[in-house]
């Protein structure tokens, strides 16, 4: 069993639809082993992003993190990290697969809907980020 990093964005949950976002997950046989809801402030939104710190769009996107609620989520499940990332779709919208979730819900490249972990490694760093050990049960 491996474990993925996600965060539900401002943009799903502004629009009520964590619900549907987690059906596909669970559909997909991804455990949802761990979750909260919390509001992202800016330095801990800069911190999680701190790798797209140079790029035109940085301050855009920590605006966009901090707008509103978010739900920060560890799942588990065989190749989590590649079954997750497959099931999110590309990162514009315009180019996922149809049954994605960006494809179904994203509004567009920045209003995405999703994050996962791209890396095994990044998973284990970015759940310690948001997560204690406790708050993890399998
Ligand atoms: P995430 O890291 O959120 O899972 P990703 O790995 O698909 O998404 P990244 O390249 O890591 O994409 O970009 C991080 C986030 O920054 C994107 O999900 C999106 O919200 C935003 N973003 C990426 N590229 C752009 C862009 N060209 N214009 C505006 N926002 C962007
Ligand atoms: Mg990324």
């Amino acid at each position: 069993m491996d474990r993925t990093f996600s965060i539900i964005k401002p943009d799903a949950t502004k629009r009520n639809i964590t619900g549907a976002i987690n059906k596909i997950i669970e559909e997909n046989d991804l455990v949802i082993i761990a979750q909260k809801r919390i509001k992202l402030s800016t330095d801990k939104a800069e911190g999680f992003y701190s790798i797209h710190k140079d790029k035109p769009f940085f301050r855009d996107l920590i605006d966009y993190m901090t707008s509103g609620p978010v739900v920060v989520q560890v799942l588990e499940g065989s190749n989590a990290v590649e079954k997750y990332r497959k099931i999110m779709g590309s990162t514009n919208p315009a180019n996922a697969e149809e049954g994605t979730i960006r494809k179904l819900h994203a509004l567009n490249i920045q209003e995405n809907s999703v994050h996962g972990s791209d890396s095994s490694e990044n998973a284990e760093i970015e759940i310690k980020y948001f997560f204690d050990e406790i708050e993890i049960v399998c």
